[in-house]
């Protein structure tokens, strides 16, 4: 199974994609965990992505293509993958189909999750992550059992920087202007089908799975 999570900043794509992951057993590959791993390490990639991150803008095509170039050549990616905030331009779109043909791998599926845009607001600013295994929560829609306490491995959940609402914003405008496009560039393609993602999210993971078994 070799698919992209398509939508918004908050729309669910890293959510949705833990849960496939473990139905599926096949790899999640999140350029922004990716990016964050980087910035985190201190990385010359880590380095020069930070300042595009904390502004809420995109970091330049030729790093993220190359970071997934890289990432769908390992064994873990032989019988498929998730690709969750990945392209997010149509340059991005078009290297990744270069790439997939010369791995000779072809993609399966392109699942797009719709969400209103203030409902995007309310899960960014309530999304906590925790800082030891980076499980994903929300205050009110996903609660930890213990306050501020990861359920899997009891890490502090942090606030990620660009969750706060001046930055969301930004993230949600470069959304609307580089991203979107890409709903029309694959639906040509005959790939995609749009989810209804405003939903809790076992609906939404019902939905994504019937999509599937019928793609
Ligand atoms: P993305 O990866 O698309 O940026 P996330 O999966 O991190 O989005 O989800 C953003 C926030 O919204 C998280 O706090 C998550 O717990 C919450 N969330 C995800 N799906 C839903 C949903 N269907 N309903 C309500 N909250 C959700
Ligand atoms: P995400 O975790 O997917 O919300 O991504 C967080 C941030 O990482 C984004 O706001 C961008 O700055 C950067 N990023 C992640 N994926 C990409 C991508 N495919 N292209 C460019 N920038 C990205």
């Amino acid at each position: 199974m070799k698919l992209i999570l398509l939508g918004p900043p908050g729309a669910g794509k890293g959510t949705q994609a833990k849960m496939l992951t473990e139905r599926f057993r096949i790899p999640q590959i999140s350029t922004g965990d990716i990016l964050r791993g980087a910035v985190k390490e201190g990385t010359p990639m880590g380095v020069k992505a930070k300042s595009y991150m904390d502004a809420g803008g995109l970091v330049p095509d030729e790093v993220v293509v190359g970071i997934v170039r890289e990432r769908l050549q390992k064994d873990d990616c032989a019988t498929g993958f998730i690709l969750d905030g990945f392209p997010r331009t149509v340059g991005q779109a078009d290297a990744l189909k270069g790439t997939l043909q010369d791995l000779d791998k072809d993609l399966d599926a392109v699942l797009a999750l719709e969400v209103d845009a203030e409902a995007l607001v309310e899960r960014l600013t309530g999304r906590r992550t925790c800082r030891e295994c980076g499980q994903g929560f929300h205050v009110k829609f996903d609660p930890p059992a213990e306050e501020g306490k990861c359920d899997s491995c009891g890490g502090d959940l942090i606030q990620r920087d660009d969750d706060q609402e001046s930055t969301i914003r930004k993230r949600l405008h470069v959304y609307d202007e580089q991203t979107a496009p890409l709903i029309a560039y694959y639906g040509e393609g005959g790939l995609l089908t749009c989810i209804d993602g405003m939903q809790e999210i076992g609906s939404v993971q019902e939905k994504l799975l019937s999509a599937l078994q019928a793609s």
